[in-house]
């Protein structure tokens, strides 16, 4: 009887570890270096952060650089730091929750996040579902090709092609207008991964973030013509009008102190 015990818990065990480790396998994002981020990809049930009166959640899908991109296992960047400034001037402290790009607005509409702080651009669109505060950045979209294309010059040329963008951004939004065969990333990187590996024609995606991952990629080069101009904003549940209030109010105040450009030098060297 004791060994038929003993058995039963041996393959028990055996079988938690299998569990284990087949999860640690499928797990999409860094596991072991997220001790201060909640990642809630793949999770059904995040509780509702935003009733806690003292923290402010912010949305962000951390795949992003510079504007919000792990670091260890803190997610850093400069909305994460705007976000921060904001959270601190209300008396917050700030959380900040990992999730897929297109899971942001859904994330604030059902309350599980206060703000989305994604370098999201403001869009006509999107403002049906959700209300922006004052922009805080410019941005636009540009065209990434492989380092040794040169068919590929600028909007025009990119028309027809397969061009790899992130899943639900304005630069699908962009290439669903210029092609139809448009591959959809859940993370910038895959798509340059990608182009590099000559699946895809191009990538189009904000400018910023095209430089950091080209930065890491000597197999592809930025195109210098901007596709857009857009302005990045945060997001909040519709109607929240004293939260967009306050976050505004904020903003003005690192925008007059220099504190907002201070954030945005840290991370983007001026060229
Ligand atoms: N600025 C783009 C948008 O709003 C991309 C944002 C992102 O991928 N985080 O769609």
């Amino acid at each position: 009887m004791k060994k038929h015990l003993k058995t039963i818990f041996a393959f028990a065990m055996a079988a938690t570890m299998i569990f284990a480790a087949a999860g640690c396998g499928s797990s999409p994002e860094p596991t072991s270096d997220e001790q201060n981020v909640q990642s809630t990809e793949g999770e059904e049930e995040a509780e509702a952060p935003s009733e806690s009166g003292d923290t402010l959640i912010m949305a962000t899908n951390a795949e992003f650089p510079p504007y919000e991109f792990y670091e260890g296992g803190d997610v850093v960047g400069i909305d994460v730091e705007i976000a921060r400034a904001v959270a601190e001037s209300m008396g917050k402290e700030l959380h900040v929750e990992d999730m897929a790009f297109d899971s942001i607005i859904p994330a604030l509409l059902s309350e599980k996040a206060d703000i989305g702080a994604a370098g999201m651009t403001v869009t006509e669109d999107r403002k049906a579902s959700v209300d922006f505060t004052d922009t805080y950045v410019k941005a636009s979209q540009v065209i990434i090709v492989k380092a040794d294309n040169t068919e590929i010059t600028g909007a025009d040329s990119v028309e027809g092609k397969v061009i790899g963008v992130q899943l639900g951004t304005t630069g699908d939004l962009y290439a669903s207008d210029v092609t139809d065969t448009v591959e959809r990333y859940n993370k910038g990187f895959e798509a340059v991964q990608a182009l590099s590996q000559g699946k895809i024609d191009a990538v189009i995606i904000d400018d910023q973030v095209a430089k950091a991952l080209a930065a890491d990629n000597a197999d592809v080069k930025v195109l210098d013509e901007p596709f857009t101009e857009e302005e990045y904003a945060i997001a909040v549940k519709k109607d929240n009008t004293e939260l967009v209030e306050q976050i505004n109010t904020a903003l003005k105040e690192l925008k007059e102190s220099g504190k907002l450009q201070e954030i945005v030098d840290k991370y983007i060297t001026a060229e």
